[in-house]
């Protein structure tokens, strides 16, 4: 970091979307900030919020006592301001969410029931349905107009480039291994033997989040437990067969949201993710095992309850993300005339869900603080979308932290 000076320094360990956020938000709050921002990887962006579905999600699928609902609506609104002023490609193409039988549409009611106080949408019939998505299938939709989509990595990029335009430091191939705390600073130990000091720190690892808050000392009471998320691309045939976002109704046990259609930013079109626990937090090939991530899944309680809860879901994404068959047949189910030969993959995404000892799966974004650092332990989807209210959160909490 820059000599010292009486400027206070902030250090913020991740280039994530939600680390460069938070990034943007201090600079903004404090200009005069002595801000660095550091990764393990080579540049912003290269696990989840380079990797997602890239859909600017409206809010409709949350509590809307929790952070995630809060954060969403708000994050929604300061993402579409920054690419409005940025000029980076945002696309409101509107979604269906879509029922088959009674339950589902019971449950998509609800959904709208407990939602449309915040988000515009409304209870679709099949006829209304078929002239939003003329080739999707089903008998009744959840209609949110409002939902969007964005390239997120894109969003992170140009918020870095901007960071460094202003005169703040980037450190990139640096990987936290040691982090102390004295009363006078923090200081973090980075793999290559290099030491960083600052007055505030500022965590937002994703899917090694609850390894930084344990190395801080913390005792977060969950653990990341990795899901990969695979992905297919559509040909320009079947690309035409969808006008924007085609999502099945959710199952109301996982937090996963079920492989739907999406359009891209940039065009063309795409399905997926399905949710196959990973045998490594990083591990995008799904060949790849990674010794101490499938030790710290397996060795932890929390794992099997998960499991022991979830086998029967847990079973069918194994099979779908060995059988592409059956992924195609979950595809299908919301668009026909999609066939096989339409889909080739492209590179999946690993999905950081914290897990507590019990198996519950955590279902809010989780922020822990302790004096001089600030730790964003659980911001899975639609962390990406909520990103900039996320930072103007930790902001304000890091005003606190800056002033004490
Ligand atoms: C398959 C998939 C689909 C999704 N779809 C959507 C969607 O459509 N809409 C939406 O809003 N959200 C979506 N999400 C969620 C969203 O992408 C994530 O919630 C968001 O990107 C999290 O951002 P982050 O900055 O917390 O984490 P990340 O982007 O994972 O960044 C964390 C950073 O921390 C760094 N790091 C970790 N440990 C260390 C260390 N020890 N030292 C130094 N650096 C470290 C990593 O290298 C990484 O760059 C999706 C996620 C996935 C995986």
């Amino acid at each position: 970091m820059k000599a010292h000076s009486s400027r206070k320094r902030v250090l913020i360990v991740g280039a994530g979307i939600v680390g460069l956020a938070t990034a943007w938000n201090l600079t903004r709050r404090f200009p005069d900030l002595d801000l660095t921002i550091l990764d393990k990887e080579s540049g912003p962006a290269l696990h989840q919020s380079g990797r997602n579905s890239g859909v600017v999600h409206s809010g409709i699928y949350y509590q809307s006592d929790s952070l995630k609902s809060r954060f969403c609506l708000r994050g929604n609104v300061l993402l579409r301001e920054f690419c409005l002023r940025e000029n980076i490609p945002l696309e409101t193409c509107g979604k269906v969410i879509v029922a088959f039988g009674d339950d589902e549409t019971a449950r998509l009611r609800r959904l709208h029931d407990n939602n449309s106080h915040l988000v515009s949408c409304a209870m679709i019939g099949g006829e209304h349905l078929r002239e939003l998505e003329p080739h999707c299938a089903g008998r009744a939709a959840l209609h949110v107009p409002d939902a969007a989509v964005v390239d997120f990595g894109a969003v992170a990029r140009r918020i870095s480039e901007k960071l460094l335009r202003g005169g703040h430091a980037a450190i990139w191939n640096e990987t936290v291994v040691g982090v102390e705390q004295s009363a006078a600073a923090q200081r973090i130990r980075c793999g290559s033997g290099r030491e960083l000091t600052s007055d505030l720190i500022i965590f937002c690892g994703g899917l090694q989040a609850d390894r930084l808050a344990v190395l801080a000392g913390l005792n977060p009471a969950v653990r990341i437990l990795p899901f990969r998320g695979e992905y297919f691309r559509l040909n320009s045939r079947a690309a035409q067969l969808v006008n924007g976002l085609i999502y099945p109704a959710p199952d109301p046990a996982l937090p996963f949201l079920g492989v739907h259609l999406h359009r891209l930013a940039g065009g063309g079109a795409e399905c997926g993710p399905n949710a196959v626990l990973s045998f490594g937090r990083e591990s995008y090939d799904a060949n790849v095992l990674n010794m101490r991530d499938a030790a710290s899944t397996f060795l932890f309680g929390g794992s099997w309850r998960l499991f022991k809860r979830h086998w029967r879901s847990g079973l069918d994404e194994l099979r779908r993300s060995h059988d592409k068959a059956r992924f195609v047949d979950s595809v299908r189910r919301l668009v026909p005339d999609i066939a096989a030969a339409d889909l080739t993959p492209r590179t999946a995404g690993i999905r950081a869900q914290a897990v507590d000892k019990h198996g519950r799966l955590f279902n809010d974004f989780l922020i822990l603080e302790q004096a001089g650092q600030i730790h964003v332990v659980n911001a899975p989807s639609p962390a990406a979308t909520a990103a900039c209210a996320i930072g103007e959160e930790i902001a304000s909490r890091a005003s606190q932290h800056l002033s004490a």
